[in-house]
C-alpha cells in the first residue's frame, strides 16, 4: 500500500505582517503544483479578508480538506503569537493550528477576537497564553490540532534563548498533555530534537513557514494519511510521519550565536565566553538553535546515513533528508541571484521535464537527471546528485542572517 500524502502546514497569506503580497489562494496553488505538496494549510484563518477569501474561494471536497479553483487540496491552518508573562519573564510563543471546518474556525475567531484585532495581522498577537490558546480551541473544538511552531527559534520559539521555555510542561501547563507534536524549523533537525527527552514520544514535523510562494515546500512532511483531516490529524498526533524533508539546519537563520549587523558569528563555545555582548559594539548577541540544543539536550546526538539519502536515528523515529531548494541550486551554477529571468527559465524546463521540484530534489533517478541537466545551461544534474550524497560545502546562518549551502561537485 503506497499512502504518502506530501503536506506543508505551515504557510501564510498576503495579510500576514512580513508576508509577500504575493500570496492569494491562486499563488500559493500553483506554488503547491510546482513544489510536489499534495495538501497545504490555507495560514491565517484568523484573518478576516483572507477567511472571506477561503470561504469564497475553496470548496469542501472531503471532512475539513478543501479545493482551490486550480484543483489544489487545503487544510484550515493558522499561526498566531502568544505574548504573556511567565516565571518572571515576558514570553513570545508562537503556536500553530489546524482546524476542522469553517464553523469551527468561525467560533475560535470568536473567541480569539475578545483578546486581539484579528484584521491586524495575518498571524495575530494575544495575550492568551500558550497553553490557554490551546485549551481556548479544544474548549471550541477538540479536533483542533495545536503545536508549538519553529520550536528552537530564538524570539519566538517555545524553547528559545529570547523568551522560551526548558520544556512543554513548563509552556503549555496542563495543556501540555495535547501538544502532541511540534514543528523544528528551519534551523533544527529532527537529529537535533531526537537529543531531547522533553520530546520523547512527541511528533517531529517540518513545514515551509513561506512568507512568499517561493519558499513553499522548503521543509515538508510526508504524512502516512489519505487526504482527510481526521487522516491527517491522526497521522499528526500518533506518529504517522513516514520521513520529513529539511533544510540543511546551518542553512537556517538562527542556527549559530552572533550578531549579523556586525558580522559577528560565534559557536556556543565563543559565546560562553563572552558576556553576552557583541565585541564589536556591545549591543547583545543573539543565541541560536545550536546553543539552545546543547543546552537542553539531554542526549548524544545519534544519525546513520544511508546511500538513499535518508538520515535514520532511534528506533521510533522516521527517517529525514535535506534538500536545498531547486532555484538556489540552479542560481548557483548560473551564478545569479535566485529571482532573475535565467533561473526561472531553467526551472520551468526541469519542471517540464519531471513534474515537480521534491521529484527533482529526491526521487528522479540520477540518470535521467544526468540526461536533461546538460541542455539547461549547467550542469544541474551534478548538483542535485552532490547535496543528495551530502556533499555540500556550508556557510551557516546566525542573528537572523540566512546561511548558506552550496553543492560540491566533483
Ligand atoms: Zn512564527
Ligand atoms: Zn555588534
Amino acid at each position: 500500500m503506497d499512502r504518502r500524502l506530501v503536506v506543508d502546514l505551515h504557510t501564510h497569506s498576503r495579510f500576514a505582517i512580513g508576508c509577500s503580497s504575493a500570496l492569494t489562494l491562486e499563488s500559493l496553488s500553483r506554488g503547491a503544483w510546482a513544489k510536489g505538496i499534495d495538501v497545504l494549510a490555507t495560514g491565517d484563518f484568523t484573518h478576516p479578508a483572507w477567511l472571506a477569501e477561503l470561504k469564497s474561494g475553496l470548496k469542501p471536497v472531503e471532512e475539513g480538506v478543501f479545493e482551490s479553483a486550480l484543483g489544489c487540496q487545503f487544510v484550515l491552518g493558522a499561526e498566531v503569537a502568544s505574548i504573556w508573562s511567565a516565571g518572571g519573564r515576558g514570553r513570545r510563543v508562537h503556536s500553530l493550528l489546524l482546524a476542522p471546518g469553517f464553523p469551527a474556525v468561525d467560533r475560535f475567531n470568536a473567541r480569539l477576537a475578545k483578546y486581539t484585532r484579528l484584521e491586524s495581522d495575518g498571524r495575530p498577537m494575544t495575550k492568551l497564553s500558550a497553553g490557554e490558546l490551546a485549551r481556548m480551541a479544544w474548549d471550541v473544538d477538540e479536533r483542533f490540532v495545536v503545536m508549538p511552531a519553529h520550536v528552537w527559534t530564538p524570539w519566538y520559539g517555545m524553547y528559545g534563548s529570547k523568551s522560551g521555555f526548558d520544556s512543554i510542561e513548563e509552556c503549555f501547563g496542563e495543556a501540555s498533555s495535547g501538544i502532541r507534536a511540534i514543528e523544528t524549523g528551519l534551523s533544527s533537525d529532527p537529529a537535533m530534537n531526537w537529543r531531547f527527552s522533553d520530546l520523547d514520544g512527541r511528533v517531529i514535523l517540518s513545514f515551509s513557514d513561506a512568507h512568499s510562494p517561493a519558499n513553499l515546500g522548503r521543509e515538508v512532511t510526508m504524512l502516512d494519511a489519505d487526504a482527510s483531516y481526521e487522516s491527517i490529524r491522526t497521522a499528526i498526533e500518533c506518529g504517522g510521519v513516514l520521513e520529513t524533508v529539511e533544510f540543511f539546519p546551518e542553512h537556517g537563520k538562527y542556527h549559530l550565536d552572533g550578531h549579523s549587523k556586525c558580522g559577528v558569528r560565534l559557536l556556543p563555545a565563543e559565546s560562553a565566553a563572552t558576556d553576552g555582548r557583541c565585541a564589536q559594539c556591545g549591543r547583545l548577541i543573539t543565541l541560536g538553535v545550536v546553543n539552545r540544543v546543547e543546552q537542553l539536550a539531554d542526549k548524544p546526538e545519534y544519525v546513520s546515513r544511508a546511500s538513499d539519502g535518508l538520515i535514520r536515528g532511534p528506533e521510533g523515529r522516521p527517517p529525514f533528508r535535506r534538500i536545498v531548494p531547486l532555484e538556489e541550486l540552479i542560481a548557483w551554477g548560473l551564478g545569479t541571484r535566485r529571482v532573475t529571468k535565467g533561473v526561472q527559465k531553467v526551472y520551468s524546463t526541469l519542471l517540464g521535464e519531471f513534474g515537480n521540484e521534491l521529484s527533482i530534489l529526491i526521487g528522479v533517478p540520477e540518470a535521467d537527471l544526468e540526461a536533461v541537466g546538460a541542455g539547461v545551461g549547467y550542469d544541474i544534474a551534478r548538483a542535485i546528485i552532490a547535496v543528495r550524497k551530502g556533499r555540500v560545502q556550508i556557510d551557516p546562518g546566525y542573528d537572523g542572517a540566512y546561511g548558506t549551502v552550496t553543492p560540491i561537485l566533483d
